[in-house]
């Protein structure tokens, strides 16, 4: 695959900021952002939501960052540093996203893009969102989202579109689309049956299809959140949305391919196949 382009040494690289949680196994959360956006090349700014107490079995609780502190860190790296574009993963609660999305709308440069992961639950279903949640969700943050990209349990929740088939994946990505996001994306990784993963992505006109194909590993921790990742890397670069999204498949795929066993449950997605030999 083609990557992004890379700044000489020695000068500023594009900064995307990543507003999610800490992942203690190192796997997904802002840890996987991390990773992503360094083997792109670009300097990961992040404002830390929780702090999960997680290892590759599952997510044993977490601890939340005050609103004001989250709002803080995005206000103190917007003003001094500045970035090209921003995700958000694991918000936690409502408090957490009103801050987050008044922060935004306060500090962020003028059109910078926005990714927004909408993280409800870790693989193994533990709660990542408390239930005033989503409500917040769809009435503070996607209206301010660039692009959504939640999985089809994420979409189950915020649009109650079971997706089954390419029919019902349309119907929802209507359904998110009406919520405020420039762009929906709704991505078919779970799909029971598939050979390869259909994502569909919306604007309100066109629908766009990205297909790539199905890595069959139980190692696919972070996958989600590497996507979304890639995508702002991406947009950071200038990319428009459907093309972001084209690069970012296929980086997800590579990490998938490169994922590896990690304790006793599910390994994350890997980057480091960039570093070479
Ligand atoms: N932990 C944190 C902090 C996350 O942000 C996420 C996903 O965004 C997860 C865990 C869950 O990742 P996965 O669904 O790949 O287990």
């Amino acid at each position: 695959m083609k990557y992004l382009p890379l700044a000489p040494p020695g000068a500023t690289p594009l900064r995307v900021l990543a507003i999610a949680g800490s992942d203690s196994g190192g796997g997904a959360g802002i840890q996987a952002d991390v990773r992503t956006c360094t083997l792109l090349g670009v300097h990961a700014l992040c404002a830390v939501t929780a702090v999960t107490v997680q290892n590759s079995v599952g997510v044993k609780g977490f601890h939340k960052v005050p609103g004001n502190v989250i709002a803080a860190q995005i206000e103190v790296v917007c003003h001094d540093i500045g970035l090209q574009a921003a995700k958000t993963g694991m918000l936690a609660s409502t408090e957490i996203i009103e801050a987050v999305a008044s922060a935004w709308r306060d500090h962020a440069p003028d059109g910078a893009p926005l990714v927004v992961d909408p993280v409800c639950a870790s693989m193994h279903g533990d709660p990542l969102l408390d239930a005033g949640g989503l409500d917040s969700l769809r009435a503070e943050l996607l209206p301010l989202a660039t692009l959504v990209t939640p999985n089809l349990h994420e979409v189950r929740l915020l649009v109650d579109v079971e997706v089954t088939d390419a029919e019902s994946q349309r119907e929802a990505a209507r359904a998110l689309h009406d919520l405020g996001p420039t762009w929906a994306l709704v991505k078919g990784g779970h799909l029971r049956g598939s050979q390869c993963s259909t994502d569909l992505l919306f604007d309100g006109n066109d629908f766009h299809e990205f297909e790539s194909p199905r890595v069959d590993t139980i190692h696919d921790h972070g996958s989600g959140d590497t996507l979304a990742a890639a995508i702002a890397c991406a947009l950071a670069h200038g990319y428009p949305v459907p093309d972001a999204v084209a690069f970012a498949k296929d980086w997800v795929t590579e990490c998938l391919r490169a994922s590896y066993p990690l304790g006793h449950g599910h390994g994350p997605v890997s980057p480091l196949f960039r570093l070479g030999q």
